[in-house]
């Protein structure tokens, strides 16, 4: 019988080993490279600054649509799709490397006035729920709800990498010319027979053809500092903002949608901001210091739809890009996805 680590490493050889190169080293980028090197391929990862550093280090790990009535059946099956996966990796990521993602199926308790729309999406879909209010509010619990920590899953995703001998270029922007050559950070002519372009935000650096369907869409959290006398039972959701519990004890809450291009300068009106909505949900918070302010810039893409295509005229180049609100979410299948392209 195979060890449990050699296991992780070989699942299915294919036929034909590829050089494969992936321009950007964020969840995208990193579980892409997982699977294709398990298929037996040459994977390396060209990161422009250091792995996880772009939107995916900056979420908060909700592996659900916020308002899910509000996505179409596209983005909704991408994201049930990659339960499954999570689960098992964060087993791995336990069990080899010892790392904890916080994998928690938390539920979600979503507040609305109207609970119609929801309710009959989440009947449509099978989904277990209840409707008990939270405090004064109409509420709806969705039960099959799970959150990670997006840091913890960064750190996990690199050591896998590291066992499985992927190689890792940190720091070194690729650039692309018009004959859709790549270089690295030297100018060196990057060789390979596949480049998989998983560069969030920044594709339409990378391609200007994409410029207006990818785009960067700002999105700040806050972080309250540990206390014992707010327990989360349920992630929360309220017009817009919502509040989930990290393992440690301290309370994370979001998020802004902003176009504001990759302005990463945060005012204490942003602040401010932030506090009054997450506050409106539980007014105990506003005793509470806030210890982090962050933002991230998401992949933007129209109706959260992210675009994993082969291009029409370069037959080795691909997209895995634009995963928006939900890229966390929506990698494993969208890895899965790409892979079934070759
Ligand atoms: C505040 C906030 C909250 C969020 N909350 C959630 C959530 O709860 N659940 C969820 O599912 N999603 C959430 N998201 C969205 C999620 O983080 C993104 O959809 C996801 O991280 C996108 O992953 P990616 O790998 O495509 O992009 P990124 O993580 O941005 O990775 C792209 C990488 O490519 C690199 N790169 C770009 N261009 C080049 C180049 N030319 N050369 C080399 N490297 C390059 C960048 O440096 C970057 O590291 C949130 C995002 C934000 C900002």
């Amino acid at each position: 019988m195979l060890k449990k680590s050699n296991y992780l490493k070989f699942s299915l050889k294919m036929a034909t080993n590829f050089k494969i190169n992936i321009i950007g080293g964020g969840v995208i980028g990193c579980i892409q490279a997982i699977e294709l090197k398990k298929l037996g391929h040459d994977v390396a990862i060209y990161e422009k600054n250091t792995i996880g550093s772009g939107s995916s280090m900056c979420g908060a790990g909700i592996l659900f649509p916020l308002l899910p009535n509000n996505y179409s059946t596209e983005v909704f099956d991408l994201i049930n799709k990659s339960k499954k996966y999570y689960s098992e990796l964060s087993e791995i990521l336990n069990s080899q490397f010892d790392i904890d993602i916080e994998y928690l199926r938390s539920g979600m308790t979503v507040i609305l006035d109207d609970l119609r729309d929801i309710e009959l999406w989440l009947r449509e879909n099978k989904l277990s729920f209840s409707t008990e209010k939270f405090r004064s509010f109409n509420a709806i619990t969705i039960d099959d709800v799970y959150q990670i920590n997006p840091k913890k899953l960064i750190q996990g995703l690199q050591k896998y990498l590291d066992y499985l001998g992927v190689e890792i270029l940190e720091n070194n922007f690729i650039s692309t010319d018009l004959k859709n050559n790549f270089f690295d950070i030297n100018g060196r002519k990057i060789s390979g027979d596949k480049f998989i372009l998983a560069s969030g935000a920044w594709t339409q650096e990378l391609d200007n053809d994409l410029r207006d369907k990818i785009f960067p869409v700002r999105g700040q959290l806050i972080e309250y500092k540990k206390t014992n006398y707010i327990q989360l039972e349920h992630i929360l959701y309220k017009d817009g903002f919502y509040l989930l519990q990290r393992k440690n004890g301290t309370l994370i809450a979001g998020s802004t949608l902003e176009n504001v291009g990759f302005d990463d300068n945060l005012t204490d009106q942003d602040l401010r901001f932030l506090k009054k909505n997450a506050e409106k949900i539980i007014p105990e918070l506003s005793e509470l210091e806030v210890i982090n302010h962050w933002c991230g810039f998401r992949p933007g893409s129209k109706d959260n739809i992210p675009t994993i295509v082969q291009d029409k005229k370069i037959k080795e180049k691909f997209y895995n890009v634009g995963h928006y609100r939900y890229g966390i979410s929506m990698a494993p299948a969208s890895v899965s996805k790409l892979i079934s392209l070759f």
